[in-house]
């Protein structure tokens, strides 16, 4: 069956030509109200972007992804592989607040706050158009002939690109590797670290490969995010849409005539000018609803107030919208599937902070030696060997460690002499001996607490099994 007319546009995507090859898009500059909160927007992002590993909180650094080492530090906070649990719940409040997010404001996160649309739209497009002009300038010198003009504008934006892009990967790299080893690096020079300069140049190649030709494609084509649109999205989810209702009307969308009386005319008032497909950073006409490559940049919505200003119509002909605000003019709901997700949001925010609450900055791991069984001892003692693991996750030293028996009452002796230390963000580990008089025991396992002390305060508690004879009682 041939697609209708007004569907065949579904047939083919906009950076790809009828012989499959890339077609380049040339969106003109965006200028306007909404255009100006997002580089606002994105000052602060790339602000935050590049300052985070630059920052120390308690002598951690604010943010630190460093998965070779697998530690991480989050808002300052160290976070280690044991404490892996709260990453997965924060991963899971992560995927509800994003499915949340999609299903009542669509697509907002990629135009406002994405790193790929921050970067492409707001750095490297931005360059582009200082160095190569607008749309119109953009498309001729593609046309052109390489001239003496080409050659510098190319070189000039081709090194720009790879300075951005190498500066990028080196953030990237605060965030693996930690800041205080990247500048360290870069103080002894990249002779010294040639496979960190290695990783750091293929990083850059990503980044340039992405910028300078993937662009639009990785939203359109990779971003597992824009794919999952078809099932987030219902008539209700506001996004960037063009009121067809208004701009077609009975007559449809028509050029647009000087002292006409459009109203009277029956036609639409969409003058047709194509601005907001020619500004359009994925190459799409909003005016066919809403579709996948759509990132909701409200470029075209900046583009169509300016023309409706000219034209003196009201503003807003392509505006945020859900599908039944277009149809019948229905308000923002707060829908029966919202509810349910802000309610699930709710219960693994409060398991979150509950974990964060319990979770303790020394993690003791107290284990029975293997293979050991109980000793008698004299005055009616049963004894048991246990070997201790003490992990500080902290930036501080932890000393004059000791350990208290909380429950049954007994003693514990420590076989290391002197004190007992635990480095900054290290390891502790020895042996320890639990005594406890037979008539305080239950039976041939009993669960005993522990208590880690640092001088006199309290740093974890922690439970172990004790063995004792099993014909007692
Ligand atoms: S910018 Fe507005 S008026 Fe112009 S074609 Fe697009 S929707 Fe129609
Ligand atoms: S249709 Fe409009 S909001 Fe969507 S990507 Fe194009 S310009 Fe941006």
């Amino acid at each position: 069956m041939d697609t209708p007319e007004n569907e065949k546009f579904r047939d083919s995507i906009a950076t790809v030509t009828e012989e499959g090859k890339r077609a380049w898009i040339f969106p003109k500059q965006p200028s306007g109200k909404f255009y100006t909160y997002r580089k606002y927007v994105s000052y602060v992002l790339l602000a935050i972007l590049f300052i985070s590993p630059f920052i120390k909180i308690n002598g951690n650094q604010f943010m630190l992804f460093n998965v070779l080492e697998r530690r991480f530090n989050l808002l300052g906070y160290p976070f280690w592989p044991q404490d892996f649990y709260i990453f997965v719940i924060m991963m899971i409040i992560g995927v509800v607040f994003i499915i949340f997010f999609t299903a009542a404001f669509g697509r907002i996160f990629c135009g406002w706050i994405c790193p790929q649309t921050i970067f492409m739209e707001m750095v490297f497009r931005r360059f582009e158009y200082w160095i190569d002009g607008d749309r119109g300038a953009q498309i001729r010198l593609s046309k052109q002939a390489w001239n003496a003009e080409k050659i510098r504008k190319r070189v000039l934006k081709w090194t720009v690109f790879f300075i951005i892009s190498f500066l990028v990967a080196n953030v990237f790299l605060a965030y693996l590797i930690g800041s205080d080893r990247l500048l360290r690096y870069i103080a002894e020079g990249p002779v010294e670290h040639l496979s960190t300069l290695f990783s750091l140049l293929i990083f850059t190649g990503v980044f340039y490969f992405i910028f300078a030709w993937f662009r639009e494609q990785v939203c359109i084509i990779a971003c597992p995010y824009g794919r999952l649109q078809g099932v987030l999205l219902d008539n209700k989810s506001i996004v960037v849409a063009y009121d067809h209702k208004r701009g077609e009307k009975e007559k449809g969308r028509a050029k647009f005539r000087k002292n006409e009386d459009r109203e009277a005319s029956g036609k639409g008032d969409c003058i047709d000018c194509f601005q907001c497909v020619h500004v359009c950073p994925t190459g799409i006409d909003i005016r066919n609803g809403t579709q996948l490559e759509c990132i909701n940049c409200t470029a075209c919505m900046d583009a169509c107030d300016s023309i409706m200003e000219a034209v003196n119509l009201p503003k807003g002909l392509i505006r945020y919208a859900s599908e039944e605000n277009i149809e019948k003019k229905a308000k923002f709901q707060f829908t029966p599937r919202l509810k349910g997700y802000t309610a699930v949001l709710v219960i693994l925010i409060g398991v979150l902070m509950g974990l964060l609450f319990l979770r303790s900055d020394v993690e003791a791991n107290i284990l029975r030696l293997p293979g050991a069984l109980y000793e008698h001892k004299e005055g009616n003692i049963i004894s048991n060997v246990f070997t201790y693991k003490l992990l500080n996750k902290t930036t501080k030293e932890k000393d004059d460690i000791h350990f208290k028996l909380k429950s049954p009452k007994g003693t514990i002796h420590t076989v290391k002499q002197g004190e007992i230390i635990v480095p900054a963000q290290g390891l502790a580990e020895g042996t320890l001996f639990i005594e406890i008089n037979r008539a305080a025991l239950s039976g041939d396992k009993d669960k005993v607490v522990i208590e880690v002390y640092s001088g006199d305060q309290l740093i974890e508690t922690t439970r172990a099994t004790f063995l004792g004879p099993r014909s007692y009682k």
